[in-house]
């Protein structure tokens, strides 16, 4: 016997007509790429977003039809997000961080058919534009006074086309399984891959994401996703802010501290999210300036393990919880996060700050367990480490156009990951399977190494690679960049992590250099280390 409660299908255009009802007068407020700021309301975004769906329509855009976006996070970026997944169309968000092959790979493996572009890119995609096969109007997010001169051909001004519409459109309703956004992996390995989100995946990750143990956002919030809209859905802050009717405040191409600090001081932000890399720089600004952080209360960081040192500062020093979370472009990207847990409120400040550095609980909707190279679930004990594996409702089933699903018989997607879980489900994570340093037949965890080392005041930044060892197959390299005019010996490191780590973990070697590379996902890419570094010859040779 089936349930008899309405069946509406589950569509993203739902949070913005929730909020243009509900919080017409709550404020966005976005940073432009052609210089200043703009602030407006929901109730006028959802305006907007419905031109946007017209003038979409108007350029001939269909059901299921792909519009790139190559855009900063801002006002407009979001008014695409809904408009065109509101018409049924699948907004394609490109991360321009990508190599440009890449960037031309993924828009005719997509079969794009609109490219809106942020004023920013133009003469990236100048060169680029003989190669895009299915391209049919370049679309550049401004106003008429603000178009460049350029070579691209079938150009459009995003407002002359907002301008042109009526804004008197209804969202069409339509099957909740129906793709809804296409964000490509950052392809560290082999050519990136399309992960296909549905209306479905999407509204339910939002419901997720505004859970009160989730990223802390209420309709009192005023949110700062600094995390970019071409990556991971923003891990799916702008569904969820206006799901909630939070203030949202954009960056657009801003990045560096001090606007930053000047967005979160002016506009009273207490949620904001970004990678370790972004937070890195503020915490340094700050203690340059003596600064506070004034209404912020919680920070959420992921894409990359965050350091201890990090968390003990913003918390002890500037009293801004962190939840640090994990999830991947695969996961929608919420996977975990580490709020704090009945179980563990009454440990010391010291155990606490310890489950902290794990990556969290797995999040309500997202199974996790680690299995053993032969498929063998291994125990919940913190100890046992393999690999971790996921499913739930918003993780990928199938890469976009791929013959075969990306999961096991059982449903669980190996995330590429290495993590142990403990008893109270905190899952760290120890190494991507692909950076582990397999050292004499045992495992060196290159995260846990890094973390450690970063607590130096004199590094700034440190990466831990495995490099040939003809005794032990491997042994770890450690690649730091110091603070300016400083510099870290060997000898030195061994001192500083001795009582930190393991003693059979201290790096073979520590070098410094000018930087270390990242990937177009802001984290270190251990593949370009490795080459940099593939006939190095350790000391302990
Ligand atoms: P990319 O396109 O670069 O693969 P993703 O965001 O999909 O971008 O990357 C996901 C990967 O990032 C995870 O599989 C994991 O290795 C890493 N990651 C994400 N969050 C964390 C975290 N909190 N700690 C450690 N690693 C993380």
């Amino acid at each position: 016997m089936l349930g008899q409660m309405q069946n509406w299908p589950l569509l993203v255009s739902k949070f913005l007509e929730h909020a243009e009802i509900n919080h017409p007068r709550r404020e966005i407020v976005s940073m432009l790429p052609e210089g200043g700021q703009f602030r407006y309301t929901y109730a006028d975004h959802a305006v907007r977003a419905r031109k946007c769906a017209q003038a979409l329509e108007r350029l001939g855009i269909g059901f299921s039809d792909r519009v790139a976006t190559l855009a900063w996070n801002t006002h407009r970026h979001m008014e695409l997000w809904f408009g065109a997944a509101g018409m049924g169309a699948v907004c394609h968000t490109v991360n321009p961080r990508l190599f440009p092959e890449q960037l031309v790979y993924i828009m005719n493996h997509a079969e794009d058919r609109i490219l809106c572009l942020d004023v920013t890119f133009v003469p990236l995609i100048e060169k680029l534009a003989s190669e895009l096969k299915t391209i049919e109007h370049y679309v550049i997010m401004v106003g008429r006074d603000h178009m460049p001169e350029t070579s691209l051909p079938n150009v459009l001004s995003y407002e002359d086309l907002i301008d042109a519409e009526s804004g008197d459109y209804r969202w069409p309703t339509f099957d909740e399984n129906t793709a809804c956004g296409l964000c490509y992996t950052s392809g560290t390995t082999g050519n990136p891959k399309g992960v296909l989100y549905s209306h479905r995946s999407n509204f339910l990750h939002t419901l997720l994401a505004l859970q009160g143990d989730t990223l802390s956002i209420t309709s009192k919030s005023v949110i700062l996703p600094v995390v970019p809209m071409f990556h991971a859905n923003a891990w799916g802050i702008p569904y969820a802010a206006a799901g909630a009717g939070a203030k949202l405040v954009f960056n657009g191409p801003h990045h560096d501290p001090e606007t930053l600090h000047k967005l979160i001081m002016e506009e009273g932000i207490t949620v904001t999210a970004a990678v370790p890399t972004v937070w890195m720089g503020m915490l340094k600004y700050l203690e340059a300036t003596g600064k506070d952080m004034g209404k912020l209360k919680t920070v959420t960081i992921g894409g990359s393990a965050v350091p201890r040192v990090m968390i003990d500062t913003f918390q002890r020093n500037y009293g801004v919880r962190v939840n640090h979370a994990w999830g991947m472009t695969e996961t929608s990207p919420l996977g975990s996060l580490g709020s704090e847990n009945g179980a563990v409120e009454n440990l010391s400040e010291k155990e606490k700050l310890d489950i902290q550095c794990k990556q969290g609980r797995s999040v309500l909707g997202v199974e996790m367990t680690i299995m053993d190279d032969d498929g063998n679930v291994l125990p919940r004990d913190g100890k046992s480490s393999g690999h971790l594996m996921v499913r739930g409702p918003w993780v990928i089933d199938t890469y976009y156009k791929a013959d075969k699903n990306a999961t096991d018989a059982d449903g669980w997607f190996d995330t590429g990951d290495v993590a142990c879980i403990d008893e109270y489900g905190y899952m760290q994570i120890t190494d991507r399977a692909k950076d582990v340093i397999k050292s004499g037949g045992e495992w060196i965890s290159s995260i846990d190494l890094e973390n450690a080392a970063v607590a130096h005041p004199k590094v700034a930044e440190a990466a831990v690679i495995g490099v040939y060892h003809p005794k032990w197959d491997e042994r770890p390299l450690m690649v730091i960049v110091t603070e300016k005019g400083e510099s870290v010996s060997t000898e030195e490191m061994h001192a500083f992590l001795e009582d930190k780590v393991a003693k059979w973990w201290l790096p073979d070697d520590v070098v410094t250099v000018e930087e270390i590379p990242h990937t177009a996902t802001g984290k270190i890419s251990k593949k370009s280390l490795r080459d940099q570094f593939t006939d190095y010859k350790l000391p302990t040779y």
